[in-house]
């Protein structure tokens, strides 16, 4: 099944809404829009480029987003990824940069999150359901949940950029870059744009942005961040974007709900549980779209205050929204004040 039509069964199946975050309508400009990555992109240009054809444009980031697909999906059995999760080999397994680049930060996040951001967590994704097989809505068994547990882990996984290789532990270790490869797809078609020449831009894969240089009135992008509700589409707060990325997790699209309790397709890998705590929605400012998206996770799966803690810490510019009651709570970090309007 291609990522598209699974992900119109999900929305089938959990009900979520297709777009993550909106743009703000002041963001006018000439748009190219697709699909990509079970999602959508849309990338906005003060002004088209001159002598480059729109639909030259429209081919060159598509197959940029294509050949990232390409690599990094679980859900195509022949992308990089897939090849290495089923090969037997603990040997080094040669890779492109581009996953060799991304499995790296996504490493670096393991150990500066304490193991909460865990790309081997992807078996315990599909045992509740999540993943690439059909949903069952069935809870797992404990006991199945620790044994997967005992097997996984990031601390078994390693890559390198030259030449560009992984290597697991043992040969059951499998990857998950889909709290990751959004990111750095973002980065990506920033930097294919500058390539090209052009400098003002706003990139959107699924609700994690990334904007160059400014607005045809001069004057910044903006983005939203949406109040987390998975109905109603409200807006928490609005943020001018100068040369900066934007991506933010939640449990508010993508959950089931089974006896009245809501399950989360975010894992904390300390447990194997979903995420089941009052943080409801992380969203990461950083210059690299890559390292806000895996951040975002990693602090939603710490929670409202292991996660603000260590964002603190780490002078991460983070907003966090926490559900109180039938109300919500920002809290934002400080290295976030400063970029507030
Ligand atoms: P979204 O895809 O909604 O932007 P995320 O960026 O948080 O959300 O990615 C969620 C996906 O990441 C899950 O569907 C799963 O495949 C994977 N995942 C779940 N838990 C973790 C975790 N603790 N660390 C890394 N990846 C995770
Ligand atoms: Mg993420």
């Amino acid at each position: 099944m291609t990522s598209a039509a699974k992900f119109l069964l999900l929305t089938a199946v959990f009900g979520l809404l297709a777009a993550c975050r909106k743009e703000p309508q002041t963001n006018q400009g000439h748009s190219i829009s697709g699909s990509t990555m079970g999602t959508y992109f849309r990338v906005t240009l003060s002004e088209f480029p001159n002598g480059i054809p729109e639909d030259t444009l429209q081919t060159t980031l598509q197959a940029r987003l294509d050949r990232i697909d390409d690599l990094m999906s679980t859900y195509k059995p022949d992308s990089e990824v897939s090849l290495f999760n089923r090969s037997d080999s603990t040997d080094w397994f040669p890779v492109s940069t581009e996953t060799a680049t991304v499995v790296i930060a996504a490493l670096e996040v393991f150990e500066a999150s304490n193991g909460a951001f865990d790309i081997t967590v992807g078996p315990l994704v599909e045992l509740w359901g999540f993943g690439s097989q059909e949903s069952t809505n069935q809870l797992p068994a404990p006991a199945e949940i620790q044994e997967l547990l005992a097997t996984l882990g990031s601390h078994q996984l390693h890559a390198r950029l030259d030449p560009p290789a992984l290597k697991k532990d043992h040969a059951e270790l499998r990857i998950d870059l889909s709290a990751i490869a959004k990111g750095y797809a973002v980065d990506s078609l920033a930097a294919s744009l500058e390539e090209l020449g052009i400098p003002d831009y706003l990139v959107d894969i699924g609700g994690e942005m990334r904007a160059g240089g400014q607005k045809a009135d001069h004057t910044p992008w903006k983005i939203a961040i949406e109040t987390p509700t998975a109905k109603q589409r409200g807006i928490q707060a609005t943020l001018p974007l100068h040369d900066m990325a934007i991506a933010t997790s939640g449990d508010y699209r993508n959950y089931f709900e089974r006896d009245g309790q809501r399950y989360s397709h975010e894992i904390d890998p300390r447990t194997g549980q979903p995420i089941r705590h009052s943080l409801v929605s992380v969203s990461i400012l950083d210059t690299s779209c890559m390292q806000a998206d895996a951040w975002a996770t990693a602090l939603i799966v710490l929670g409202p205050e292991e996660g603000r803690a260590l964002a603190e810490q780490a002078e991460l510019p983070a907003f966090l929204i926490i559900r109180e009651g039938s109300d919500f709570r920002q809290i934002e970090t400080s290295a976030f004040i400063p970029h507030l309007p």
